[in-house]
């Protein structure tokens, strides 16, 4: 299985293990906040990366001395599973949060947690980690990060705002709050800052070779264009010389255009500026146009 841009990103974060227990608080809180479940009940954190599933146990250790009650089986190919069904250590996480798992109220990002700058950033990585993923650049511009409590979409939207000076959009999907971005700069912005400055390198490349295949195709383009336009000129023009001849017009016409005539007839593929060369005098580029356009128009008046 091909390894997916997301899976590159989320390795490359994971290479930064937070050192302090502040940050490793905040980022297992932004992975709590951000995982597939989190609440009195249970917690449950679901993930495809190999490297998040190899750090969790350790970040949770670090946090909270907490170990989990369900690992998953380090054979599993695809989604690994995580779970802590054990109330006293639920209880025990969510009172480093300053909250009561019997209290009915909704999750929200304790900002105590998330003061330091340090902490912020730990913050985030565990939130993308365990809710986000961001899109192969070749197939779209795309990271999003999703969780089910809607005043941490909320808290977490100024947040990046604050962190990054500018703000996500939103969307809303099955009971799920979506935080995204769509532009590339804004999505290379996060991924640095999120420590995967080589997944960032990684969108900004493709996006200069979008740019550079758009700018060669325009010119493609716009050649094929100018090209097509010119034949048809010289075609037009031909088939009115062929006219002004079967009709035995050329002996009447003036010095000039007769001049034009023949240089046209003789030089069918000759482009405007080659044949104002050849007058006698040579004329400018518009001067011949103006030539050969008045052949056309008395091949029409003499049909
Ligand atoms: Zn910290």
């Amino acid at each position: 299985m091909a390894i997916s841009f997301s899976a590159t990103a989320k390795a490359e974060i994971c290479r930064v293990f937070p050192q302090k227990r502040c940050c490793a608080l905040a980022q297992c809180f932004g992975i709590l906040l951000f995982c597939n479940s989190f609440s009195a009940d249970g917690i449950r954190i679901i993930t495809e990366s190999r490297e998040f599933a190899q750090n969790l146990p350790k970040l949770f250790k670090k946090a909270f001395s907490v170990s989990f009650d369900v690992l998953p089986e380090t054979e599993t190919s695809g989604k690994l599973i995580f779970q802590i069904t054990d109330r006293e250590k639920i209880t025990q996480i969510m009172a480093a949060y300053g909250f009561n798992p019997a209290d009915t109220l909704a999750l929200n990002v304790n900002l105590a947690v998330v003061e330091e700058e340090c902490c912020k950033a730990s913050f985030l990585r565990g939130a993308f980690l365990s809710g986000g993923s961001v899109t192969d650049p070749v197939k779209g511009y795309h990271i999003e990060i999703t969780t089910t409590h809607s005043a941490v979409a909320r808290q977490t939207y100024a947040l990046m705002e604050e962190i990054l000076g500018f703000y996500p959009k939103t969307a809303v999907r099955v009971g799920a709050q979506v935080l995204y971005l769509k532009q590339s700069e804004q999505i290379a912005d996060l991924l640095t800052y999120l420590g995967a400055p080589v997944a960032a390198m990684g969108i900004m490349e493709a996006r200069l070779e979008k740019e550079l295949n758009n700018k060669v195709n325009r010119r493609c383009n716009c050649d094929d264009a100018n090209t097509s336009k010119v034949v048809e000129a010289a075609q037009e023009q031909l088939a009115a010389i062929r006219i002004i001849r079967e009709r035995g017009l050329t002996e009447n016409l003036p010095q000039k255009l007769q001049q034009a005539l023949i240089a046209r007839e003789n030089n069918p593929e000759a482009s405007l500026t080659e044949l104002a060369a050849m007058m006698e005098p040579p004329i400018t580029k518009p001067a011949m146009n103006h030539r050969l356009k008045k052949l056309v128009e008395l091949s029409k008046e003499a049909v």
